[in-house]
């Protein structure tokens, strides 16, 4: 069954991706690359691109010529970092001016995206970059034995309507996967004999651990699994711990964007690396938040694009044992500009992960929970158990060493909210 999938897998790709072989190809051959190499792909990628939007991008055109950067001419690092950053109402309002023409592309795939503030974002993506991406996630597969052609368990939103539903189904066949919306029990029971031949469990994080607690104590194996990759939501301890006892492994992150591409994505020994062949990454000393210049979006460049998220990176000198030369990103920290609002002061989101997380090491207690604020000075906290007195002092003790002015309502809600399909920690309700 495997070659058959294999089979459809290359003709598909022959057709819709045709680039795909021969970024996979170069991916590979630069993975063992030194440092130094690397780093000379990143910039000389970077400069093209730049020349490219320089030349093409009327939107960038101007950017560049405001702060006096010629790209063409007087190429340097320094001058780059004077363009002003991009930003995703800019991505959206002068969309027009930011695509460069259509026909220097064989083909170009029409791309719609909303962000968790709702705003819809369309764009075109070229083959090459489509191509690249696919090949970026391959990449991450073939570290851990997997193939993109593998029997795969996918998780995606919940609410999915029928006919959507019927469509996804016939691509899913198509691509050897089969995907859960819910875990209806019924449904679920269905699934068992399935699971053992899945290879790559992927999807939001949040829902591969949902399942490793509804699999728990059911005696269900996974034989073939080679990977688990959790994206977009963050990864908790307590995660992992379920993971390893249901799966036999952890759970690992790929971090990207629809606009940005694959960023990073985690090697077999626990570190994110860098996509450097491509993305350019900056850090904000402002506010910690990523910059990323997506080095293979020649039709809608995103140059020096703040992408919202706050990131802590490794030490440049640090040297994952897998042995790429990558740089690590340690940590995707947080939101910006999604604070928790105290009376008198702000706190950062990532508080409440440092306070549960704290719990968990701790007093080895695993909560689950989400944070919704409707007024200052004021936070709930929804949990999926009944709030115990025990339960009570425990968080509250934790939350006394980081909120002064907070007063906290802990209310048992299992009906967790989602934005743009992702369950996050914290939603603030105040504009
Ligand atoms: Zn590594």
């Amino acid at each position: 069954m495997s070659q058959f999938h294999k089979y459809v897998f290359i003709r598909g790709a022959k057709k819709r991706n045709p680039l795909i072989f021969k970024h996979f190809k170069d991916l590979k051959e630069s993975e063992i690359w030194s440092k130094e190499e690397l780093l000379k792909l990143n910039e000389q990628r970077l400069r093209d691109l730049c020349v490219f939007s320089f030349n093409n991008s009327p939107f960038y055109k101007k950017r560049f010529l405001e702060v006096g950067f010629d790209p063409e001419k007087d190429w340097s690092l320094e001058g780059f970092k004077k363009i002003p950053f991009t930003t995703k109402a800019d991505l959206i309002s002068r969309n027009e001016e930011i695509h460069t023409p259509s026909h220097f592309f064989r083909k170009r795939f029409y791309v719609e995206t909303s962000g968790t503030s709702g705003q819809i974002l369309t764009f075109h993506r070229d083959e090459s970059w489509d191509s690249f991406n696919r090949a970026s996630i391959w990449r991450g597969y073939s570290w851990f034995g997997a193939n993109p052609w593998d029997k795969k368990l996918y998780f995606w939103g919940y609410n999915t309507a029928k006919l959507k539903r019927a469509k996804l189904r016939l691509m899913d066949f198509l691509v050897n996967r089969f995907r859960l919306f819910d875990f209806e029990p019924k449904k679920l029971q269905k699934l068992i004999p399935k699971l053992s031949q899945v290879k790559i469990i992927e999807g939001y994080s949040s829902m591969i651990y949902e399942l490793a607690n509804v699999l728990d104590g059911k005696g269900v194996k996974f034989p073939n699994l080679c990977m688990v990759k959790g994206t977009s939501e963050k990864i908790f301890p307590h995660y992992q711990e379920i993971a390893q006892k249901i799966y036999g492994m952890r759970i690992v992150s790929e971090y990207g964007s629809t606009e940005s591409g694959i960023i990073a994505f985690e090697c077999p020994d626990g570190n994110m690396h860098i996509n450097l062949e491509g993305v350019f990454v900056e850090k904000d000393p402002e506010d910690g938040g990523i910059i990323v210049t997506n080095l293979q979006s020649y039709s809608f460049p995103s140059i020096r694009y703040k992408l919202g998220d706050q990131i802590e990176l490794a030490d440049p000198d640090f040297e994952c044992s897998c042995g790429m030369k990558h740089p690590v990103l340690k940590e995707v920290t947080g939101r910006i500009g999604k604070n928790i609002q105290g009376s008198d002061r702000n706190y950062p989101s990532l508080t409440l992960y440092y306070i549960f997380k704290n719990i968990y090491f701790n007093q080895d207690r695993k909560i689950d929970f989400q944070a919704h604020q409707y007024e200052k000075g004021k936070l709930q906290i929804w949990l999926k158990e009944p709030v115990t007195k025990e339960l009570r002092n425990m968080i509250l003790n934790e939350s006394n060493n980081y909120f002064s002015d907070i007063s906290l309502e802990l209310l048992e809600n299992h009906d967790f909210r989602q934005q743009a399909g992702k369950l996050r920690d914290f939603v603030s309700h105040i504009e």
